[in-house]
C-alpha cells in the first residue's frame, strides 16, 4: 500500500480550482430536480465527485467535499468482496410497468416506492403484488414510503403489504419517534433513510430504537472511511445507497459496500440508469444483480458531452473546504 499524500493546503486549493463541472439530465424528477450537477476532481488516487444538493450550505457540503477529497487523494480501504448485490427500484408506476421493470432489472431484490402523493392504498397493494409475482418467491421485496405515512397508516399498510412478504419497510414515517412507534407495532423490520443525513444521526436512530437497519450514503457522511466508522459505532445492519451520482461518485458507494464486514442486504446503488448520460464510457451498471468493485475513469469525450462552466462549483468547493477546516479546528 502506498502512503497517503500529505494534506497540504495549497494542493487542496489548487484541486478545487481545477475541478471540472458536469450537469446530467435525470430520466425522471428526483427530489424535485431534473438535472444532477457536480464537480469532478482528479488526484493521485483517482477521480472524486463533489455533488451536494443545491440547498446544502458550506457546512453540510464540507462532508461531501471530504468524500471527494478521499477518493482523489487517498483512495479507499481494501475491498472484502469483488462485487456487491444491488436492488432494482420500482417507482410509483402501474402494476404492468412495475412487473416489466423487475423483469428487466435482473436483480434478486426489488425496492418498491409506495405512499405516492395522489395515489391510494390499492395502487400500492397492486404494485407490490405485481412485483412479488415478477421477482418470484425467492426474491426479496422491500417498500419505501419516503416518510409519507402517519403512524396508523404505516402500521395498517405494512400489515397489508406483508401479505407479499416484505424484507423491510424504509422510512415509513418522517420522525424518529414515529419510526419507533411503527417498529414496535409491526413485525416487518424498519429501515431509516431520510432520518440519516449526518454522521451522528445513525447513533440517534439507535438510541431512539427507531429502526432495525440504517441506510448510509458516502458523500453526506464524509467519505468511505467515515461511513465505515459510523457503521461500526452504530452497530445496526447497513444498506449502502447512492445520492444519484455519476459513476465516479457511485464508485465510492460501491467501495463502502465492498469494505463493510457484513452486507446482509442488497444496496441501493443501481442508480446510473436514472441519468441520461455519464462521465465514463464504462458506467457502473448491474450485471446479474451486482455491481463490480472497480475504479471508474472519466472519459474526456463523455465528460465533454455533459461539461458545464465550473466557476460556481469551484466556489462551492472552496467554501466547503473552508467550512471543513473551521470545523476541524474548532472542535
Ligand atoms: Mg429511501
Amino acid at each position: 500500500m502506498s502512503t497517503p499524500p500529505r494534506f497540504e493546503e495549497p494542493g487542496l486549493a489548487g484541486e478545487s480550482a481545477r475541478g471540472r463541472a458536469f450537469a446530467i439530465g435525470l430520466r425522471n424528477r428526483f427530489r424535485g430536480i431534473t438535472v444532477r450537477e457536480g464537480l469532478l476532481v482528479r488526484g493521485p488516487a483517482g477521480w472524486g465527485e463533489f455533488s451536494p444538493f443545491a440547498e446544502y450550505g458550506p457546512r453540510e457540503a464540507s462532508r461531501w467535499w471530504a468524500a471527494c477529497h478521499e477518493a482523489a487523494h487517498q483512495g479507499w480501504p481494501e475491498p472484502l468482496r469483488d462485487r456487491v448485490p444491488v436492488n432494482v427500484t420500482v417507482p410509483a408506476v402501474d402494476p404492468e410497468r412495475a412487473s416489466e421493470i423487475v423483469s428487466a432489472g435482473g436483480c434478486a431484490t426489488a425496492k418498491v416506492k409506495v405512499a405516492e402523493k395522489g395515489q391510494g392504498w390499492r395502487e400500492d397493494v397492486a404494485r407490490v403484488e405485481a412485483v412479488r409475482a415478477a421477482i418470484g418467491p425467492s426474491g426479496r421485496v422491500r417498500v419505501d414510503a419516503n416518510g409519507a405515512w402517519d403512524v396508523d397508516t404505516a402500521v395498517r399498510m405494512v400489515r397489508e403489504l406483508d401479505r407479499f412478504d416484505l424484507e423491510y419497510v424504509e422510512q415509513p414515517c418522517a420522525t424518529l419517534e414515529e419510526l419507533g412507534e411503527v417498529r414496535r407495532r409491526v413485525d416487518v423490520p424498519v429501515a431509516a433513510d431520510e432520518s440519516i443525513r449526518r454522521a451522528e444521526d445513525p447513533m440517534r436512530v439507535r438510541a431512539a430504537e427507531a429502526a432495525d437497519i440504517v441506510v448510509l450514503k458516502v458523500q453526506p457522511l464524509g467519505g468511505v472511511r467515515a461511513a465505515l466508522r459510523v457503521a461500526r459505532a452504530c452497530g445496526l445492519p447497513v444498506v449502502v445507497s447512492s445520492a444519484v451520482e455519476s459513476s465516479v461518485g457511485l464508485a465510492a458507494g460501491v467501495a463502502l459496500a465492498a469494505a463493510l464486514p457484513d452486507l446482509p442486504y442488497a444496496c441501493g446503488l443501481a442508480t446510473t440508469q436514472m441519468l441520461t448520460a455519464d462521465v465514463t464510457t464504462e458506467p457502473l451498471l448491474p450485471e446479474d444483480g451486482h455491481l463490480p468493485v472497480r475504479p471508474v475513469r472519466v472519459d474526456e469525450e463523455a465528460l465533454a458531452g455533459v461539461e458545464v462552466d465550473a466557476a460556481a462549483w469551484r466556489a462551492r468547493a472552496r467554501a466547503a473546504r473552508e467550512a471543513d477546516a473551521e470545523g476541524t479546528g474548532g472542535s
